[in-house]
């Protein structure tokens, strides 16, 4: 063991880390918070979602969300009545998964149009 302290040892440097209290990311979160929110209501949309599949999924993008910063979002869409969630018995354990409601469907359709806006003026040369 080391002095290390534990939130150092995870530390990846070509990750985005959402959830650090490490100042350097705290642009970093503001700018992405609106983008995970969209990531995560695209995949509602498509499939009910549960919590850690969708740190993995996040994670396969490049963002690193603790449960502790995931949860709250989730839960803030779902108050927003974009998702709905129910308990689901999955083996021993009860786990929450969570689906677009017919409006999360809704704002998400006017969100692609803006995103396909926003990228055709960020990619265009
Ligand atoms: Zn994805």
């Amino acid at each position: 063991m080391t002095g290390t302290p534990d939130c150092r040892m995870h530390y990846n440097r070509n990750a985005i880390t959402v959830s650090d209290m490490d100042s350097s990311n705290d642009s970093q979160q503001y700018l992405y918070s609106g983008l995970i929110r969209l990531h995560i209501l695209h995949h509602a949309s498509k499939e009910p979602i549960f919590g850690l599949g969708m740190i993995e999924e996040l994670a396969r993008h490049g963002y690193r969300l603790s449960p502790g910063t995931l949860y709250p979002i989730m839960h803030g869409l779902e108050k927003k009545g974009l998702l709905r969630s129910k308990e689901q018995r999955v083996g021993g354990k009860i786990r929450r998964v969570y689906s677009a409601t017919p409006s999360g469907r809704k704002a998400l359709d006017s969100a692609k149009e803006r995103v396909r806006e926003l990228f055709g003026e960020l990619f265009e040369d």
